[in-house]
């Protein structure tokens, strides 16, 4: 490569890009530099540029390591269609594929070389990197070095020996969107960086749109959303294998062509589904969690969750899937009172790990106690999503994001200290514990047998609350514990108990004031939060008028990535498309200019882009 090159000639010439995104700017640097360097940056960020730029820039050969073998392949197809030499080694090759493959890498044919890291230790491999200069070794994923990752690949730990091997040291970079301390530290210690340039960028995802809904009929709201939004493609995750088969089945009877994904399919038709997902031949995909990391489509737009996960590591991992390529998305969560007595049966019950003794797994099962007790809070919160979110992961913000289902909500806010003066009152006056249902009786002064039966009506609080709503109590009580001012047991009964917290004392003499986002009707504010995701002027609503040009982009990509084999996004993202649509280039120079149009690509596809955008333009 000309030394001459400069980074930025890279991202236009190759990826068709006109700047970097947040971060990639400070790790390639570091990286050209010749520091070890470790990029923490959630999904979508664009982690592979930067390793890949320098890849391409540095002299010797640069080895990605990566767990996934169903990803390496379309990454070096994207490599391919840029213009750049690369290739993967992994079980998926035979052996004479592989070693003609390993004969084309001793001569330099590649610049960039993805490994699984089942091959590192494989003679024949090492054989190959002690032919050639390797000047990077970039760890993707990461987090499967740690074991407190969700994803821990002992086959990771084998890195290391192969850098002993090579007898000199590599610049080693590493990637991952886990950002957890444990996690890091992992990785900084296992992969024995020297020193590493680090850099972890915000965890927000600001194209994402997050949505909590409690509609009284998931499927029909499940139906009636993807039917709003025809063409899209998106993920609808369920609890179970057999809630997966029942909304595909349904969708496809409704005349939505979808498919699905679950650990009980045999791997022929998993691999089958995931393509046709993958590859745009169908735009929905009803899956469980184990639909998982190997999804790198870029123009995912919407992903539902049928029912609520177990944590917020989990959700936001899965939800982020959407708006990878940095469009607009929807991220809808469902939410159901079942959701929880599921995640916690699932708790209960879970006895996977033989090698622990009873005492760790009960701190375990504490733990995920502990966890489903804050992703339920985070359905039942009538503040800022993202808030909830980026504060869960250890990142502060201002609570208005104007783009999650609360803040576009239309709710009042209201001083509820005197309710909650009563709650508080009212907990404290009981000779035992109760839950949420039976303090809501209590003080709306319920005539039920069972309030009646046990006494409950002669407490003094009874009937305090009478002109309160069941639902408006409820929300308050939730509001109550999120602030800490009521805790709630971990058990399945979940009874509440008053805060032992000073704040309590400063409420009841009325020190302090509490407020609480109220919505009255849900379904008018549902209402205008549609509008208001209408009006707002972007260019995923701009190409409207367009529509029928981008169809005929969509289809012609459709055609070229059949021809190819490769996924559509690999030749053109949505969003480059669309960019096609709206400045409709009519020249190879100004076609060069669309964002996600490189040197490469403008040979390859130019001429067949142009003449389509041409009759459209006529
Ligand atoms: P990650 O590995 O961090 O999840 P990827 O490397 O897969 O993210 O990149 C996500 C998307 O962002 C890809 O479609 C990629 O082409 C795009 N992308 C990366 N860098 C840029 C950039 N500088 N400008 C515009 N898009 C970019
Ligand atoms: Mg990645």
């Amino acid at each position: 490569m000309c030394s001459r090159t400069t980074k930025y000639d890279c991202l236009k010439r190759y990826f068709g890009y006109e700047s970097f995104k947040e971060g990639q700017e400070f790790l390639i640097d570091s990286i050209l530099e010749g520091k070890d360097t470790l990029g923490i940056m959630p999904t979508g960020a664009g982690k592979s540029i930067c390793y890949q730029i320098p890849g391409i820039m540095m002299d010797g050969i640069t080895l990605v390591i990566t767990p996934l073998i169903s990803l390496m392949k379309d990454q070096v197809a994207s490599l391919k269609e840029a213009g750049i030499r690369g290739a993967y080694f992994n079980s998926s090759l035979t052996y004479n594929q592989y070693m003609k493959a390993l004969e084309y890498a001793k001569i330099g044919t590649y610049k960039i070389i993805y490994v699984a890291p089942e091959r590192l230790i494989n003679r024949a491999f090492l054989d190959f990197v002690k032919c050639v200069k390797i000047s990077m070794i970039a760890v993707d994923e990461a987090h499967c070095i740690s074991q407190w990752g969700q994803d821990f690949r002992p086959s990771y730990l084998r890195i290391t020996d192969l850098i002993d091997e090579l007898g000199y040291r590599p610049v080693i970079s590493a990637f991952t969107a886990t950002a957890t301390k444990q996690v890091r530290d992992d990785i900084i210690r296992i992969l024995e960086l020297q020193d590493p340039a680090m850099l972890t960028t915000g965890f927000d995802r600001k194209n994402l749109k997050f949505e909590v809904r409690k509609p009284a009929d998931k499927y029909s709201f499940v139906r009636d959303y993807i039917r709003s939004s025809p063409g899209k493609s998106g993920i609808i995750y369920c609890i179970s294998r057999r809630l997966v088969e029942e909304v595909c089945d349904k969708l496809n009877r409704d005349g939505i062509r979808t498919t699905r994904y679950h650990a009980g399919l045999d791997d022929g038709e998993r691999r089958k589904n995931q393509d046709n997902f993958t590859y745009d031949t169908v735009p929905v995909m009803v899956a469980t969690n184990a639909f998982g990391m190997g999804i790198d489509k870029s123009n995912v737009s919407f992903v539902i969750h049928y029912n609520m996960p177990k944590n917020m590591e989990s959700y936001y991992q899965e939800a982020g899937r959407a708006g990878r390529d940095g469009e607009n998305a929807d991220c809808i969560l469902l939410f159901g009172e079942s959701d929880v007595h599921v995640n916690q049966l699932f708790i209960e019950k879970d006895s996977e790990n033989e090698e622990l003794t009873e005492a760790e797994r009960e701190m375990l099962r504490d733990r995920d106690r502990r966890k489903l007790r804050q992703m339920t809070m985070y359905c039942r919160t009538n503040e800022c999503l993202r808030q909830y979110i980026l504060s869960y992961f250890g990142e502060d913000s201002d609570g208005n994001c104007g783009n999650c289902s609360n803040c576009l909500a239309d709710f009042m806010t209201v001083d509820i200290t005197g309710t909650a003066c009563n709650v508080i009152r009212c907990i404290d006056s009981l000779y035992t514990s109760f839950g949420m249902t039976t303090i809501i009786d209590i003080l709306r002064g319920s005539r039920s047998d069972r309030i009646i039966r046990a006494d409950l009506d002669s407490t003094d609080l009874y009937g305090a609350e009478a002109d309160s709503s069941k639902e408006f109590l409820k929300q308050v009580i939730n509001h109550m514990l999120i602030r800490g001012y009521l805790v709630k047991s971990e058990d399945r009964y979940g009874v509440l108990r008053v805060s032992s917290d000073r704040k309590v004392t400063d409420l009841l003499l009325q020190r302090e004031k509490l407020k609480m986002k109220y919505a009255e009707d849900r379904a008018e504010s549902r209402k205008k939060a549609r509008k208001h995701n209408f009006d707002s002027e972007d260019m995923s609503n701009n190409y409207s008028n367009n529509e029928e040009l981008y169809q005929a982009l969509v289809k012609l990509r459709l055609r070229t990535a059949k021809v190819k084999s490769v996924p559509a996004y690999v030749i053109f993202t949505d969003k480059t498309l669309r960019e096609m649509c709206i400045s409709r280039p009519a020249t190879e120079e100004e076609f060069l200019q669309i964002s996600g149009v490189g040197e490469s690509k403008l040979q390859k596809y130019g001429k067949n882009f142009l003449k389509v955008i041409r009759e459209y333009s006529r």
